[in-house]
């Protein structure tokens, strides 16, 4: 059986990166109906807190990864698991693979006379029953990982010093406590990012020490921004969080994130869930780093956003309108909406003229907008408005007859009339937009915004 994990250290926000791993995991169980186990690494107590937790169960959740769905395995917290590492490290010690060792970093370097060289094996021979336990490690020779992205990778054992996997207070080191658990937990793909391949060649010796067969492996590229730097939480805008707040839809942040490093083998692009999941293969990821570009993503968004049925659209946009604001009126401007944002928050300000008092005035839109003969504009068209038809092409036509009458084509006699009812140059069709505002309240910020 296809057991995948994914499994993260709660130590900040959740990076998009982690997302496309956990994706990647997920469709590899869910086509083979297999278990993705959600592993929370917190063994790091000083950098974990809580809330990182629950950030990431939720974020999982927002892309679709729960415990509704049978594939889903956990959450299992590694610090629960804590004997188990012990007893492996124990376990090795007594095998003879691994051994105690006393020396601090100065007793190396005084020996070893730099800083850089790796640990010398002092304490390989010298039978000590107490001290951090360092792994022995071949001393020539090549590790060779098989991995399914990056092809064969060599790692020449001279240059892997006896590493450790456990201090001298027992506890475990990352490289231990990751495989230990990957053991018990019968994991058969070890699916992750590139940063951890130079773990690999030592966690391989490890699952092997332990008399276990390695797993599958396979590291997923790096993400880069458009200046090809690794996406970096003090630079860029990694956390999955932010994205869900700004208004993108879960399901295309899914399709894009699933898109970075692999792609259906046409040019197809914007593809569910449910067709990409069949189709995806470690094998075809591709190892080069991955450009998270944030423009393409929006794209995708407002693809996603006007694919969705009208009431579902609405029902969406809930939470980015304020809670006060009657969500029958704006179902009346949802479809012109609809077509016009790349991100839910961006409704708010194209809507909100319709629930205010009074628009909130953009002061740039306003001086553009109000110069030359725009206040007779206003007026005339005030004048207009107290007894047309109260329809958008009736609206329309009585502004060109207004315009025209100053000279002036459609365009230039609309920007007045858009600025004093909705507060903007740019926003939803304007003559729909006084047709739902209605007789009453357009009127009234003609004349207001003549004054
Ligand atoms: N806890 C590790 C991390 O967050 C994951 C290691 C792994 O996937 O093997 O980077």
């Amino acid at each position: 059986m296809i057991r995948v994990r994914f499994a993260p250290s709660p130590t900040g926000m959740f990076h998009v990166g982690g997302a496309r791993s956990a994706l990647y995991n997920w469709a590899l169980a869910e086509q083979a109906g297999g278990r993705f186990v959600l592993r929370i690494e917190d063994t790091d107590a000083a950098r974990n807190r809580p809330e990182w937790t629950e950030g990431i169960i939720s974020a999982l959740d927002w892309i679709g990864i729960s415990g509704e769905n049978p594939a889903f395995e956990g959450p299992y917290f590694q610090s629960a698991y804590e004997t188990q590492h012990r007893e492996a490290a124990a376990k090795l010690s007594a095998d003879g693979r691994a051994y105690y060792c006393t020396c601090t970093r100065d007793d190396v370097k005084a020996r070893t006379g730099s800083e850089h060289q790796g640990y010398d094996g002092f304490c390989r021979t010298r039978g000590l029953t107490e001290g951090a336990v360092r792994f022995r490690t071949p001393d020539d020779g090549v590790t060779v990982v098989d991995d399914l992205v990056r092809g064969r990778v060599e790692f020449p054992n001279e240059a892997m010093e006896d590493f450790v996997i456990a201090r001298a207070d027992g506890s475990p080191l990352f490289v231990l406590a990751n495989v230990v658990d990957d053991i018990e937990m019968r994991i058969s793909h070890v699916v992750r990012a590139e940063e951890h391949l130079s773990n690999t060649p030592k966690q391989q010796l490890l699952w092997a020490a332990l008399g276990v067969t390695p797993p599958v492996w396979a590291h997923v590229p790096v993400i880069v921004n458009e200046k090809r730097q690794k996406l970096s939480k003090r630079r860029d805008k990694v956390a999955l969080e932010s994205y869900r707040d700004e208004g993108y839809l879960p399901e295309a942040m899914v399709n894009y994130l699933m898109l970075l490093g692999w792609g259906p083998g046409d040019d197809r692009e914007i593809m569910p869930w449910s067709e990409m999941m069949p189709l995806f293969k470690l094998e075809d990821v591709n190892p080069s780093p991955a450009f998270f570009d944030e423009k393409k993503l929006r794209a995708f968004n407002g693809e996603y956003i006007r694919a969705l049925p009208l009431d579902e659209f609405v029902r969406r946009c809930q939470v980015f309108l304020d809670p006060t604001w009657d969500l029958g009126v704006f179902a009346q401007v949802a479809e012109l909406a609809q077509t016009r944002v790349a991100v839910l928050s961006e409704i708010k300000a194209n809507v909100d003229f319709l629930f205010l008092d009074e628009p909130v005035f953009d002061q740039a839109s306003w001086d553009k907008a109000m110069k030359a003969s725009a206040g007779e504009i206003l007026t005339d068209y005030a004048a207009r408005l107290e007894d047309v038809p109260f329809d958008a092409d009736s609206l329309k036509t009585a502004l060109e007859e207004v315009g025209a009458g100053h000279g002036l084509k459609l365009g230039k006699a609309q920007a007045p009339v858009r600025v004093a009812i909705t507060g903007r140059t740019v926003g939803l069709p304007l003559f729909e937009s006084i047709e739902v505002l209605g007789r009453e309240r357009s009127l009234a910020r003609l004349r207001a915004a003549r004054e």
